[in-house]
């Protein structure tokens, strides 16, 4: 009979969970939208996820270790590749993880922090589930966490392009006029907007070969925001969920994602006895075609994506 190791923490659910012999399986995204040819960094961060799992046995150590290597990629909109908020000049970024092992922290609106998943998991040691703001970064800061980089040429290129889209009269947020952001602006500093809607957060979901499940995602939020805006990442049961029959995670427009409570819907889809395909697929087609979204998921036998637009994405079965 196998036995669960490692253990750190005792729930109900973990009880619930016991081993499987399913095996390890991972499967990260790179953003909904986001271009195919970014898969090579998807894998990057796969290959990455298993061989964590590898060293430690650890489910949410392989899908924070797989969101770090995006993190450090600046083609995602995370970590290091962050869009700038519409002042140019503020990041605010958001991450959360969740397991089955009782796990659950999350960070919103985070603004000096090189990995804001490192910070996510630190919040779930705490007594909280979600730190936002200053609070946050004080957090990073009294750990020990590294200060986030200074602002690269290729952020400033992603917010010049944001910028135009936004001059224009295609709304950049589906459902929402670009004036709206110029009527509401919140920003210390005055309204400047010379002239593309970014997305692009990372996420990742993985079944441990113990049978446990774990969820991490992370993001620069989505383009155009206002100032304190917080997106579905940080949310749990919007943009992710793990539980005895799964880890599911969302990425998309977060207004839309929290108003559907996306990755939770999808796992209650589980619970009714559909297979892991059979619920994603259910839960894009209900998303209007014009709102780009993406899910992920692992459950005991299956790891899957789906999408109603282009998105890059990696799994590894093992
Ligand atoms: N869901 C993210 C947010 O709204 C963006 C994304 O998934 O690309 O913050």
């Amino acid at each position: 009979m196998p036995s669960v190791t490692s253990v750190k923490a005792t729930n109900r659910e973990e009880e619930r969970v016991s081993n499987t012999d399913q095996g390890f399986a991972i499967v990260v995204h790179g953003g909904a939208g986001e271009p195919l040819d970014y898969a090579d960094g998807c894998e990057r961060a796969a290959r990455r996820g298993h061989a964590q799992c590898i060293e430690t046995g650890d489910a949410l150590d392989a899908a924070i270790a797989a969101v770090m290597v995006f993190e450090e990629d600046e083609r995602f909109n995370a970590g290091t590749g962050s869009v700038l908020c519409l002042d140019g000049a503020t990041i605010e970024m958001d991450a959360s993880i969740m397991d089955t092992r009782g796990r659950l922290g999350a960070v919103a609106g985070v603004r000096d922090v090189r990995n804001p998943i490192l910070l996510a998991r630190a919040v779930a040691d705490t007594p909280h589930v979600l730190l936002a703001g200053e609070g946050a970064d004080r957090l990073a800061r009294a750990l020990g966490l590294e200060q986030a980089r200074p602002i690269s040429a290729a952020q400033r290129k992603k917010h010049e392009q944001l910028l135009k889209e936004l001059a224009g009269s295609v709304p950049v947020m589906p459902g929402i006029n670009n004036r709206m952001f110029e009527r509401f602006w919140n920003y210390k500093t005055p309204l400047q907007l010379p002239k593309s809607a970014a997305h692009d957060t990372v996420g990742a979901v993985v079944r441990g070969a113990d049978g446990h499940f774990a969820v991490a995602g992370s993001t620069g939020g989505s383009a155009p925001s206002l100032l304190g805006r917080v997106g579905d990442t940080a949310l749990m049961g919007s943009g992710f969920y793990a539980g005895p029959l799964g880890a599911i995670a969302a990425t998309g427009v977060g207004e839309h994602i929290v108003r559907h409570m996306l990755a939770r819907t999808v796992y209650g889809y589980l619970e009714q006895g559909q297979s892991l395909r059979q619920a994603l697929q259910r839960r894009i087609d209900l998303i209007d075609k014009d709102v780009d979204t993406g899910l992920i998921g692992v459950t005991k036998t299956e790891a899957a994506s789906c999408s109603n637009t282009h998105m890059p994405t990696a799994i590894i079965e093992k």
